[in-house]
């Protein structure tokens, strides 16, 4: 088999997802034949870097021997079971886990199959719950600059113009409150007051505050201070507000601890959890939530009070048994110390961007890195120029509109780093 015949067959019947197909006339797809570790192999014996952990899910590596095995453990006993009525071992002992490493307080879990699914879990629970309660709250509060995925009602809680904006007229109200503009306490401090204002006006009407905690992934890698969120914790508190943490992005060990709100000290009315949860393998998500919202649940019908939201594959056992042993590794490994130390050589190796006169800032929080380029139109497509560059030198790279990010598997090793950061400054610099 060679690239070009693959790539042939699957423009021929297949439509790519966050993709104008048209690119790909002139930019080549790659077809990827298998992975180890860091590195994916096409049918060519070209390598490439997996930078950006595959879109952010893979924190082991492709192919680590330790999932699969455990996978392939699994697939012998059982594949997949209706999740209404039945359950499986694999599952509940992830349930176990997930509760005693989550924020304390979040004591139950509701699984789905993908990050944008939890979301809606998490928006039809919280309005639910009150709904339950006697209160009829049709509003839910989120950050500029948020992503929460693209279903309806993830991308209508979401704020980035790119894939929200084509379809305004068939989205749910929300309101959006200023994401605090830089990372800095008075910037926090500022956004405070803007969301103060927003939550008094509609207070009564609101569900509750949904927002990806510390770092905007989709929205630039943009960064802002765990103070905001402690604050707005309180707020919201006073106010019957649910809080809604879409860890989704920067869970598992992302942010520099296990989960964001443990940096900003606070614990959520519910979190969403999807991407890392399987290290990257499967399709699995969820969201945590209390047991205060539970027992609003928890009557002698099913009809109106019961939470009916359901998925085929919910709670599918392969995917739970690659979450276990994700969660073992975790255990076994120091992860989240060896990656306080990766984040610091990254961090070092960062500093040599502030020479180049089109770098405009450098961001970093945990095993999340970005560069942000100024004095470029968005027609430019700087981000391709500089993905072309990176594929050709072995590197992963997708840049998000003028912003070069890193966030790989956390098995990289120091040589990788280098190579990463290396290729993606020449890439920086080969633009000038
Ligand atoms: C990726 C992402 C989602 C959506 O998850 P999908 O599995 O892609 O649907 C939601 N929220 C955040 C913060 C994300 O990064």
């Amino acid at each position: 088999m060679k690239n070009e015949d693959l790539i042939k067959r699957d423009l021929e019947h297949i439509w790519h997802p966050c993709t104008q197909m048209k690119d790909h006339e002139s930019l080549p797809l790659i077809p990827i034949k298998e992975g180890r570790g860091v590195y994916l192999y096409d049918f060519e014996k070209n390598r490439y870097l997996d930078a950006i952990s595959s879109w952010w899910v893979n924190i082991f590596g492709h192919s680590n021997e330790y999932i699969n095995s455990k996978i392939k453990e699994q697939v012998e006993k059982l594949e997949h079971v209706i999740f209404a009525g039945f359950t499986h071992e694999p599952i509940v002992r992830l349930s176990e886990r997930l509760v005693k490493i989550t924020p304390k307080g979040l004591n139950k879990c509701f699984f789905a199959d993908n990050g944008s699914s939890a979301i809606e879990v998490a928006i039809k629970m919280s309005f639910h719950y009150h709904k339950n309660r006697g209160k009829i709250k049709p509003f839910f509060l989120s950050l500029t600059n948020s992503y929460h995925g693209e279903t309806l009602g993830a991308l209508a809680v979401g704020d980035v113009g790119l894939y929200k904006d084509t379809y305004k007229e068939i989205l749910i109200k929300t309101i959006q409150t200023p994401v605090p503009k830089d990372e800095s306490l008075e910037s926090a401090k500022e956004a405070l007051i803007e969301f103060e204002k927003t939550v008094e006006k509609y207070e009564e009407k609101i569900s509750a505050f949904i927002f990806e905690p510390l770092v905007q992934c989709a929205g630039y890698m943009h960064m802002y201070h765990p103070y905001f969120l402690k604050e707005a914790y309180k707020i919201c508190k006073e106010r019957d507000i649910h809080l809604i943490a879409d860890e989704i992005a920067v869970g598992f060990g992302r942010s520099g601890e296990m989960f964001a709100c443990d940096i900003a000290g606070i614990s959520p009315d519910f979190m969403a959890l999807s991407k890392a949860l399987t290290g990257g393998y499967l399709p699995l998500s969820v969201v945590l939530t209390t047991d205060e919202v539970y027992q609003a649940f928890y009557c002698d019908y099913l009809e109106m009070k019961a939470f009916l939201h359901s998925h085929s594959y919910t709670g599918n056992p392969l995917a739970c048994s690659a979450a276990n042993a994700v969660l073992d590794i975790f255990e076994k490994e120091k992860i989240l110390e060896k990656n306080r130390e990766k984040s610091k050589y990254i961090y070092e190796k960062l500093q040599k961007f502030k020479e180049l006169p089109n770098v405009k800032e450098i961001r970093q929080r945990g095993m999340i890195a970005a560069v942000e380029l100024k004095g470029y139109d968005f027609k430019e497509r700087v981000n391709l120029k500089i993905f072309k560059f990176a594929t050709k030198n072995e590197v992963l790279l997708r840049p998000l509109g003028h912003v070069i990010y890193f966030m790989p598997p956390y098995i990289i090793k120091k040589d990788e780093i280098d190579k990463m950061i290396d290729i993606a400054y020449e890439a920086v610099k080969s633009l000038l």
